[in-house]
């Protein structure tokens, strides 16, 4: 199979020589492949900006003999112009981007994991919630089997005065074996919809002090899986 077509969406690039870059990508059928677009930062590249991170395309690649694969050709499904436009919109499509090339190995295609990607990406393009980000977090994490319970205190079961969220604990916990981030009834009821199929719904909520709460726990859990800061979303504590 040296010569294949797939889609993706560009996760970062890194620059190569004078005027081709390598692109991290994450494709539909191949899992995340590396690939080089050579002649890209030419200004008159047959790629135009179509191989920039966020970008969705439809890639035709070459398998080397190394690990990185060439790029031979590539056509726009989604240019994501607002998201692209907006450095606010931009860093969330970076924390999207981020948390997917984390999740995601190279060779292993997963179409669900794509998919939820490219959704979380033309959502952000057309109509963007502050929980957009921690939600695309909790259901990523909810894929690979490693999201937060929250139907009962991870230590002794009971269902009632559930009051924080510890991820090194795996989820909820009651006022009795609290630890970790204190949890408001609200914040808990989001985190709940998120996982339980009521994502609409969820995106919806507008109370910021809940949208914070539910970031920070969404945040926390993909970070402690992830073992790692992700570096969007910290973006706002450095400044
Ligand atoms: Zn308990």
């Amino acid at each position: 199979m040296p010569l294949y077509r797939d889609e993706a969406v560009v996760l970062r690039t890194w620059k190569l020589g004078e005027a081709d870059r390598i692109l991290a990508l994450l494709t539909a059928g191949h899992g995340q492949v590396r690939a080089v677009a050579k002649g890209v930062r030419r200004t008159r590249s047959k790629f135009g900006g179509r191989l920039e991170p966020t970008c969705h395309v439809a890639v035709q690649l070459h398998e080397g003999r190394g690990d990185l694969q060439i790029v031979t050709q590539a056509e726009s499904l989604d240019t994501f112009p607002s998201l692209r436009g907006d450095p606010d919109r931009f860093a969330d499509a970076s924390a999207l981007l981020e948390v997917a090339e984390r999740l995601s190995s190279e060779g292993e295609g997963d179409r669900r994991r794509y998919d939820m990607l490219v959704g979380a990406l033309r959502t952000l393009e057309q109509r963007p919630s502050p929980l957009l980000v921690p939600a695309f977090f909790l259901k990523a994490l909810a894929h690979e089997g490693l999201a937060p319970a929250l139907d009962a205190c991870v230590r002794c079961q009971t269902t009632d005065r559930l009051v924080a969220v510890d991820p090194g604990e795996g989820g909820v916990l009651c006022a009795d074996c609290r630890r970790g981030r204190p949890l408001s009834e609200s914040a808990l009821a989001v985190l709940r919809a998120v996982l339980g199929g009521h994502l609409s719904t969820a995106l919806e909520v507008e109370d910021a002090r809940v949208c914070a709460e539910v970031d920070a726990v969404a945040t926390d859990a993909a970070e402690y899986h992830l073992e790692r800061r992700i570096r969007s979303r910290h973006v706002m504590e450095r400044a």
